[in-house]
């Protein structure tokens, strides 16, 4: 059986500043950036040394892609015989000369657009760069209300064979108007399917069993957002502590966690897109949009 690995390691600095961001506002010392390379390098040869179908996807605390041994972690998994896709989460601010050494066809992005980070126009010309590299990828943006005009501009610029998600904001309980999640759906179908909670105590989910998170110290969770660990990767007998068993939180609020659970089925609407929230379909909405102020 094969298994969905995300690692996030010890790194939680990032060369933007964003004001949603729950996170990122830290700094790394060089002995923390050291650390976490060390903890990289260990992990990149335990999935290079096993012999099942595996798929990594880095989903760090700030922005990995600037550093040259994140990029070089993905070339050296992206070659890996059994590793049949990795996968990052990233603002897209790198370069690419890195992706020279990539097995692209393994390869997919989860870029985020950060409106007020950078301008659009930059943002759109490193996917365009995407598209001539034969990356695949998926755009994301969050949807703070403020950003509802820039993220349709952005919407009718990207190729349409470009996947827009849109992550509701949920700090604050009910912030959308039923006609705001309307518009937000025009840009992205699947809208609703995020602005969802899911209720998730004693619900079957693949977290723990097909899938789990691994830290810089190879310590495994099921997922990144129950804290109990299943143990390190590197002990013989880690296999054996995979199994299917129910959530023990209330509520599953994030992408990279419900996509995991068996209901909604999200797995056969993603399919080999998964990681990187690329889905195999999406309906074209007829914008609605044009009689809402931004
Ligand atoms: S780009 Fe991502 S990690 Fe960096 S500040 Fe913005 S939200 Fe946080
Ligand atoms: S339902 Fe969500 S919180 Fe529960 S185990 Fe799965 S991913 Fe984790």
């Amino acid at each position: 059986m094969g298994w969905n690995v995300l690692y996030r390691g010890l790194l939680s600095s990032c060369n933007y500043h964003c004001s949603y961001c729950p996170f990122a506002k830290t700094g790394n010392s060089r002995s923390e950036l050291r650390t976490d390379a060390e903890g990289l390098g260990r992990f990149v040869e335990w999935v290079l040394g096993r012999e099942r179908s595996i798929a990594v996807f880095f989903t760090p605390w700030g922005e990995a892609l600037i550093h040259r041994y994140y990029q070089e972690a993905i070339a050296a998994l992206s070659h890996g015989p059994h590793l049949h896709r990795v996968a990052i989460q990233t603002n897209l601010s790198c370069g690419f000369d890195w992706l020279r050494n990539v097995d692209i066809r393994k390869l997919g992005l989860w870029a985020t657009y950060h409106v007020g980070q950078v301008a659009r126009s930059q943002f759109v010309d490193q996917c365009r760069r995407l598209d001539q590299e034969g990356v695949s990828y998926s755009v994301g943006v969050v949807g703070l209300r403020e950003h509802f005009g820039e993220i349709e501009r952005l919407r009718a610029e990207l190729p349409d064979s470009v996947y827009l998600w849109v992550n509701a904001y949920k700090r604050q309980p009910d912030y959308y108007e039923e006609r705001e999640v309307e518009r937000l759906t025009a840009v992205d179908p699947y809208f609703p399917l995020n602005l969802k909670e899911y209720p998730s105590l004693g619900k079957p989910c693949r977290a723990g069993h097909t899938t789990f998170t691994v830290d810089h110290r190879g310590m495994a969770r099921r997922c990144h957002f129950v804290e109990q660990r299943i143990g390190s990767i590197f002990d013989e007998e880690f296999a054996d502590r995979l199994a299917p068993t129910p959530c023990t939180k209330e509520v599953c609020r994030c992408h990279i966690g419900y996509v995991h659970r068996p209901n909604p089925d999200l797995y056969s609407l993603f399919g080999p897109g998964l990681l990187e929230r690329i889905p195999q379909r999406w309906p074209t909405i007829e914008p609605r949009f044009s009689s809402f102020s931004s």
